[in-house]
């Protein structure tokens, strides 16, 4: 029982309810939502908000993201269960392990060794053996394991990265929040073609900069 009187599998409940009523429809990314306990990703002061439908703090003056934003871009992703997916952004690790219930591989990157360490200690306790975590500016993507079917991005650019495009496979989808960095972006979805991108708007969202280089911790 928590202060509220209500019980973790009661605001489990209502954590699902919420995304549903968001417009996730895909039973597939609301059971990857279920099995992934966002608990586990946020630590100290705001571990009893985890099942809130709002982004947190977590270290280095990052985010993790709002619920129904990681189920939306999840969802547009529309992962096959044979794909490599890149996430550039791991943050607190739980996009990453949405995404490992529906992909074959998922390889996530972060310019913060801190966040890369805590989330891969969490990957362990898990046992979520499919993700592969790195260090670095994932603004580059990762070239050694290029092409990617799936790409997600998630820190805000002024446009999708270009060498992110050029490591999407023909077919492959990326999302990615594009717009001034300090104001409201757009989602956007990208799809690559036989002979070029197509571009598709979904909504409105806030994230935190993409921002070049390693950082210091
Ligand atoms: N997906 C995360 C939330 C990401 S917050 C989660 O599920 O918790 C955005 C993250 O992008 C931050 O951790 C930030 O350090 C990272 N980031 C910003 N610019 C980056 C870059 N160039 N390369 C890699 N990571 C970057």
């Amino acid at each position: 029982m928590t202060e509220d009187g209500d019980t973790i599998a009661e605001r489990k409940m209502r954590f699902l309810y919420a995304l549903r009523s968001r417009g996730i429809t895909d039973g597939r990314v609301l059971t990857a939502m279920e099995r992934v306990d966002r608990g586990a990703f946020v630590k100290g002061l705001f571990a009893e908000r985890a099942y809130e439908d709002t982004p947190l703090p977590i270290a280095c003056g990052q985010t993790i993201s709002q619920p129904s934003v990681v189920a939306l871009m999840t969802q547009a992703l529309s992962i096959q269960p044979r794909d490599r997916v890149l996430e550039v952004g791991t943050g607190s690790g739980y996009q990453a392990a949405v995404l490992a219930q529906l992909a074959r591989r998922v390889y996530t990157i972060d310019r913060h060794r801190r966040l890369v360490r805590e989330a891969e200690d969490i990957f362990r306790l898990l046992d979520l053996s499919n993700i592969t975590a790195f260090t670095g500016d994932g603004s580059h993507g990762l070239p050694d394991q290029a092409p990617f079917d799936r790409i997600l991005v998630t820190a805000a650019a002024e446009d999708p990265p270009g060498p992110l495009m050029a490591q999407l496979k023909v077919g492959g989808v990326m999302v990615v929040p594009v717009g001034q960095t300090d104001t409201v972006q757009t989602l956007i979805k990208v799809v690559r073609t036989d002979d070029g991108f197509e571009y598709e708007e979904l909504r409105s969202v806030r994230f935190v900069p993409l921002v070049e280089g390693m950082a210091s911790e």
